[in-house]
């Protein structure tokens, strides 16, 4: 999550002090590379996902398992393998791919925030050939596999979004107690965060910024036993160690909510992102904005965070905890009270669902855009001055409306236009459901797009079927010229209504109608346009008139994915089909692909559970479960095993086939 610069951070009011010098630096870093790289062309859409891991340690005997602290050690012994190091050698003994690719590159580890996690790219981006889209399960598999050998015996890296006992106190190995100077967590220690100093820092100074703790209220599930109203019996309310132990006693912690104080809350979470190449700024810019409504959904289909610090919660999604969690928003800024040294009321978290669109496409209406959207003036008038258009310029002049958090002192001495150190520091402590990325100097990598909403899943299989899903469904928008959009504060209601408990299933979203092209063909007749779109039609551009508020309804997660029975919007799953009829795929390619869409369907249609559901009932089920909605020792020590035993087997032993399917059986 971001760059790990070293040096002499400062700490926050110092770091306050020089926020308006590193912006401005930053702006005028970012039109460099705007000079630089806005005509730049790709020949390739390339992709790439990033997989996060928690690492735990398992005690059979004791029917413990708690979080392992050895990230350092780990990341340490995976950098001194040589056959690793090798570029192209591969790891003896391990097979990436159908075949026997001995010739792929391995893959790259990284460290993450919380000390108990790694996270893993590909050794090399994925490419536009669809039978790439084959070898990402195999190479998320090695992956795993590489990171397996490289730990303890007693360890496993899983894939689960969070440690159903973090905050427990007795949860870590080895020991460190709470109350930490820099995070002051009544429930974590300093040590659960990554000691590079970016990241106690960042933590530190959120929380100075902010005036107080982060707060995390995550309301409770209440069972037939839960006590109504419910108090968090872990808070300590006598604590007296430092001057934000007084939060809890004024009123931080909220009933029937489970408490949490640190960042470690939330960005110690797991989560899936797909990242892809455009071809050029335009292309990025495009897909930015037309997967952005699809963040929600992905959101709902991927759901997997039912417990924290060893209690069931009533949401399902791990999202307004990791906002709250990097929260630095002041009183004045969260309206709490009257603006006096803030500048804006600011309604989001930095870690928030986005809330520009920047295409510059005659079907992207002022009306779908934020009419409250907050903007640093001065900012974007320097952008618009340097040459950027409007629309972008808003873009970044919103997401620099937010303070840098770290600050070394060694960068502030001169301007350097040739790095992107300044800029990099706001935009990646903007932690938006898309990000929209420029090229980096000093290399060929092109415009970017990020799309961060997803959970992580617990088996490879999992991971797969959703980066594949991720990759047509963009494929079909480009191909096909799809319209997704949505007056994008619509994005941020469906992205709380994602949060409700088997919201893929209970839940309605708002979504366009009618995504379809208002055109006959394809001007290229390289793609054939979906079926539905053959009615002629006047050809592109085609400004939509009419009130935007007929353009969307409420949908289900199933009608969106696989389409109304009235066939009146087609659905995502039935445009990627139609994609891949337009591109003649071969049989057995389609055959892999159709494993991977089958299990998209499956979450959307209810035949198959989100992994919120399928811990939901797993520990309803578990003999010491006292439906109190307490989740215990022994119950996450089952839940953790039964987590790897569900990577390992992938449902081939039948063992949690109501999440996977029986797809995987029939190999
Ligand atoms: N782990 C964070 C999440 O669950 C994202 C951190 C990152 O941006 O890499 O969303
Ligand atoms: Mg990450």
């Amino acid at each position: 999550m971001g760059l790990l610069a070293i040096g002499t951070p400062l700490q926050w009011p110092e770091a306050k002090k020089a926020a308006g010098h590193v912006r401005e630096w930053g702006i005028e870093q970012l039109l460099a590379i705007w000079r630089r790289a806005k005509g730049k062309e790709r020949d390739a859409l390339l992709w790439g996902d990033e997989i996060e891991y928690l690492v735990v340690a398992f005690d059979d005997e004791q029917r413990d398992v708690k979080l392992s602290l050895r990230q350092a050690d780990i990341l340490e012994a995976l950098a001194n393998d040589g056959d690793l190091l090798k570029q192209g050698g591969g790891v003896p003994g391990l097979q990436c791919g159908r075949n026997n690719k001995s010739s792929k590159t391995a893959p790259t580890f990284h460290p993450e925030f919380g000390r108990f996690m790694l996270e893993a790219t590909p050794g090399a981006p994925w490419g536009i050939d669809l039978k790439d889209l084959l070898d990402v399960e195999e190479d998320m598999k090695w992956r795993r596999q590489i990171a397996k050998e490289h730990m303890e015996p007693s360890e496993f890296p899983v894939t689960m979004t969070t440690f159903p006992l973090l905050g427990d106190k007795k949860s870590i190995t080895p020991y460190y107690p709470p109350s930490g100077e820099k995070l002051r967590s009544q429930f974590v220690p300093d040590e659960i965060a990554n000691p590079h100093i970016r990241f106690p820092t960042l933590a530190a100074n959120i929380r100075q910024r902010r005036g107080r703790k982060v707060e995390l209220n995550v309301p409770v599930y209440h069972d037939e036993k839960t006590a109504k109203p419910w108090k968090d019996p872990t808070v300590d309310y006598d604590m007296h160690n430092w001057p934000e132990d007084d939060d809890v006693r004024n009123g931080a912690a909220k009933n029937d909510c489970i408490y949490m104080d640190a960042m470690a809350f939330g960005m110690g979470s797991c989560c899936l992102q797909i990242t892809f190449q455009a071809k050029n700024m335009e292309e990025g810019r495009t897909m930015y904005d037309q997967l952005s409504p699809l963040g929600p959904i992905l959101l709902a289909l991927t759901a997997a965070t039912p417990i924290y610090k060893g209690f069931l919660a009533d949401t399902d999604v791990r999202w307004n905890q990791v906002s709250a969690a990097v929260d630095d928003r002041t009183p004045e800024e969260l309206g709490e009270q009257p603006l006096k040294n803030d500048r804006w009321r600011i309604p989001k978290s930095r870690y928030a669902s986005n809330s520009t669109y920047i295409s510059r496409d005659p079907r992207l209406r002022p009306d779908y855009l934020d009419p409250d959207l907050i903007v640093d003036e001065k900012v974007k008038d320097r952008l618009i001055e340097g040459g950027m258009d409007e629309l972008l310029a808003t873009h970044f002049a919103h997401l620099f409306i937010r303070d840098p958090i770290v600050v070394f002192n060694e960068d502030l001495q001169e301007l350097d236009l040739s790095k992107v150190d300044h800029f990099e520091n706001l935009q990646s402590t903007n932690w938006q459901h898309m990000r929209f990325k420029p090229p980096p100097p000093g290399n060929d990598t092109g415009w970017r797009v990020e799309v961060r909403p997803m959970e992580i899943q617990i088996t490879d299989f999992e991971n797969a079927a959703f980066s594949v899903f991720v990759v047509l469904i963009t494929r079909a928008i480009l191909s096909f010229d799809l319209n997704f959009y949505l007056p994008i504060q619509r994005t941020t209601e469906n992205m709380d209504i994602a949060h409700r408990r088997d919201a893929v299933l209970n839940e309605k979203f708002y979504f366009r109608k009618d995504p379809l092209p208002k055109r006959q063909a394809r001007m290229n007749g390289a793609s054939n346009p979906p079926s539905g779109a053959s009615t002629p039609q006047p050809s592109r551009p085609a400004s939509p008139v009419g009130p935007v508020e007929d353009e969307y309804e409420l949908m289900s997660v199933d009608e969106i994915i696989n389409g109304k029975a009235n066939g009146s919007f087609p659905g995502l799953i039935p445009l990627v089909e139609s994609y891949l009829d337009s591109i003649n795929v071969d049989v057995e390619t389609r055959c892999e692909l159709a494993r991977y869409l089958a299990l998209i369907r499956g979450r959307a249609n209810g035949t198959l559970w989100t992994a919120a559901k399928w811990i939901r009932h797993y520990v309803a089920e578990h003999k010491e479960y006292q439906k109190d909605s307490v989740v215990t020792q022994g119950m996450a020590y089952d839940l953790v095993k039964a987590a790897e035993r569900i990577t390992a087997h992938e449902g081939r032993d039948g063992f949690a086939k109501e999440m996977l399917g029986r797809c995987r059986q029939q190999e």
